[in-house]
């Protein structure tokens, strides 16, 4: 069952969300060639907590650390290490924050100092594909509208949709029913209805779709060696439209 959150609710999440919104113009001054992965996953921590919250993805499912910094070809879970960032990498920072009971969800990808025109690309487009799902959401729209949108714009673009991964629903648990696929058919899936709190989050690759699971068992990368975006949003379904809960 997909819960509908009441005011209440909302307003806690849109607090959780704001959270995160603000953790990540916090790091993006951060995000220059010479840092580690394991200090921007520090300086996260350390911002998440002051500001009264918790980091979502520590310790969930055993996940070792607060955010998932995933670099050029890895799609999403990348764990924060001593891995220095080097001029032209791209970053993909997730960061989920919990308050009071109730979680954010926002990933970003970010270029590191000059990078390719191919990497703009992929973050011009993948950010854009992002905006293209969400705008399909408004009562009464159905989840395989949102992936119908996404991976329609993505394939036009000649970029390709993981598909072993999917948005979802948020609440006082990170991830609620439903998946929300990056892939799909219009007119199909689960109806939305006002309350419903879901995070919509293409993952789209320079290259082929196909991605594989590095031995740490949590690194998701792509099978050709091509880089991979991420950008995502937790929103809020209204009557008419939505509202991003991660504003940055
Ligand atoms: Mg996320
Ligand atoms: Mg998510």
């Amino acid at each position: 069952m997909i819960s509908i959150k009441s005011s209440r609710e909302i307003e806690l999440m849109r607090i959780a969300g704001e959270i995160v919104g603000k953790t990540h113009n916090y790091l993006k001054s951060y995000i220059k060639a010479g840092i580690t992965t394991k200090k921007l996953d520090e300086l996260a921590y350390n911002f998440i907590i002051s500001q009264g919250a918790t980091p979502s993805f520590k310790n969930y499912n055993g996940f070792p650390a607060s955010i998932c910094t995933s670099i050029n070809e890895e799609v999403v879970h990348g764990i924060p290490d001593n891995r220095k960032l080097k001029d032209g990498d791209i970053i993909s920072i997730d960061i989920g924050a919990c308050y009071k009971g109730y979680h954010g969800d926002s990933a970003w990808s970010y270029p590191v100092g000059r990078i390719s025109s191919d990497k703009e690309y992929l973050l011009k487009h993948t950010e854009r594909a992002l905006f293209v799902g969400l705008d399909q959401i408004k009562e009464g729209t159905k989840i395989g509208d949102i992936g119908y949108a996404i991976s329609n714009y993505a394939e036009n673009h000649n970029l390709g949709v993981v598909k072993e991964l999917v948005g979802h629903g948020v609440g006082n648990h990170l991830h609620e029913e439903p998946d929300v696929p990056n892939y799909g058919f219009k007119h199909v899936g689960p109806t939305l209805k006002a309350g419903m709190v879901i995070a919509v989050e293409p993952m789209l690759n320079f290259g082929t779709a196909n991605v594989y699971l590095l031995d740490d068992d949590w690194t998701v990368i792509t099978a050709d060696g091509e880089p991979s975006a991420h950008f995502e949003h937790t929103v809020v379904v209204t009557k008419d439209g939505y509202e991003i809960l991660t504003k940055r």
